[in-house]
């Protein structure tokens, strides 16, 4: 039986990044040097493949920090850690390692900044993702605001409307993110912004590459876990772009075959935190069943590359 016509459009840049790569590099190299068991507080990224990689090679992934013993080494993941996480390591004599993105750290260091000049800081996240309670965790109770929506702007109440300024989450989406931080800026015409853009390299990159593609495909698969917030947002993306079908997938088996019956485009990318042997699954699973012809759309390259922290890169 002859198999219908598809032009796959690979993204590019798609899958991991720069501080993805860094924090599973910090887990293995951990295990390296000081042996298994190496505790992990949170799942070191948000991708099941990866961290069911890193349990067989002796890591162990717990939710808090009271499920490790004082004698085991512990990472925090990529997302970050409120200050308290560390301070409670520290007294504990842990030894531990920081897994924090740089570009994550930023925002903590921009936080700090802001707080010490005196300003009260609004925060552009989404409520309960670990990034977003590490970075409001940087400094004490009620010093950071959250706000996820142009509709929370409105009801804002900060301390003193002259001395504020925002930080965001970096794997928002740019569009939403620019629409809330002009909100804010009419509600707060002094309000403060970061230097340089919060929302990092990696997201922006990605989303341009959905944008690019959207006008060419029928539909859009994101291969990436539901927890994780660059990936979610690729699928918002593709859909605000104009494309109907835009569906999140952590791998070739999720894949709803009857809802892609009759397509002859199809876009494929990858969040920050999905492995390319995933990405490879799922074109392998379209060639069984279609007659591909995969193209790369590229809107940027990326040669970012972050070290792990010195104590990882000392003989043990
Ligand atoms: S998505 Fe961006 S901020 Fe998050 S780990 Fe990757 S490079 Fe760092």
């Amino acid at each position: 039986m002859t198999k219908p016509a598809l032009t796959l459009y690979l993204a590019a840049p798609r899958g991991f990044c720069a501080g993805v790569d860094r924090a599973i590099k910090i887990v293995e190299m951990a295990i390296e040097k000081w042996g298994a068991p190496v505790y992990v507080r949170h799942e070191i990224v948000h991708n099941k493949f990866v961290v069911d990689g890193l349990r067989d090679k002796g890591a162990v992934f717990v939710e808090e920090l009271d499920e490790c013993p004082n004698d085991r080494p512990v990472i925090f993941s990529a997302h970050g850690v409120p200050k308290s996480v560390p301070a409670t390591a520290k007294a504990r004599e842990m030894t531990f390692v920081d897994a924090t993105c740089p570009l994550v750290s930023k925002v903590h260091i921009e936080a700090e900044r802001h707080h010490r000049n005196g300003l009260q800081m609004v925060m552009i996240g989404h409520a309960g993702h670990p990034e977003t309670l590490g970075t409001m965790g940087q400094l004490p109770e009620g010093e950071v605001i959250l706000v996820e929506t142009v509709e929370d702007v409105a009801d804002l109440a900060p301390r003193d409307p002259e001395k504020l300024a925002f930080i965001t989450q970096t794997t928002l989406s740019v569009d939403d993110t620019a629409e809330i931080v002009s909100a804010l800026q009419t509600r707060f015409p002094s309000i403060v912004g970061p230097h340089k853009e919060d929302i990092c390299y990696a997201t922006t990159n990605r989303q341009e590459a959905v944008k690019a593609m959207a006008p060419r495909i029928e539909a859009l698969l994101v291969i990436g876990a539901p927890n994780s917030s660059n990936s979610k947002r690729l699928v918002e993306v593709g859909k605000a772009a104009g494309c109907n079908y835009a569906q999140l997938v952590q791998r070739a088996a999720d894949i709803d075959w009857r809802a892609l019956e009759g397509i002859t485009t199809l876009g494929v990318t990858a969040g920050a935190s999905a492995p390319e042997v995933l990405v490879n699954e799922v074109i392998d699973a379209f060639r069984d069943r279609f007659d591909a012809t995969v193209e790369t759309v590229t809107t940027a390259e990326e040669n970012v590359e972050f070290k792990v922290p010195r104590v990882l890169r000392e003989p043990a």
